[in-house]
C-alpha cells in the first residue's frame, strides 16, 4: 500500500459510516450500511466490517474485539490479507 491508496481507502471507508440511504432515520441497521456500521449492535453485522473500521481510522467497540480476532483469522484469504495490509497501515483503534 501506498499513501494514495491509503488515502483512497480512508476517504471510501469514512463516507460508509455516514451513507445513510435517502429517508433513513439512523435506525434501520438491516437495511442501511451506515446504520449497521454505527447503531450500537452487541456484534457487528456488516459484511468487511472490520476493514470499514480499520481503514476509516474509527475506534472499534471494546465489545466487538473478539468479532475483530475472528476478522483477522479469516478463511476469505483476499480479504485477510487486505485486512492485515490496513492493520499494518492503519493500526487499530478501541473504543
Ligand atoms: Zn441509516
Amino acid at each position: 500500500m501506498n499513501k494514495t491508496e491509503a488515502n483512497q481507502l480512508n476517504q471510501v471507508a469514512k463516507r460508509l459510516f455516514t451513507s445513510h440511504y435517502d429517508g433513513c432515520h439512523y435506525s434501520d441497521p438491516d437495511n442501511c450500511g451506515a446504520c449497521a456500521l454505527t447503531i450500537g449492535n452487541t456484534s457487528p453485522n456488516y459484511a468487511g466490517w472490520a476493514r470499514v473500521y480499520v481503514e476509516g481510522e474509527r475506534p472499534i467497540p471494546e465489545s466487538w474485539r473478539m468479532d475483530f480476532y475472528d476478522e483477522l483469522c479469516s478463511e476469505n484469504e483476499a480479504y485477510r490479507k487486505k485486512l492485515e495490509e490496513s492493520v499494518k497501515w492503519f493500526g487499530v483503534r478501541w473504543q
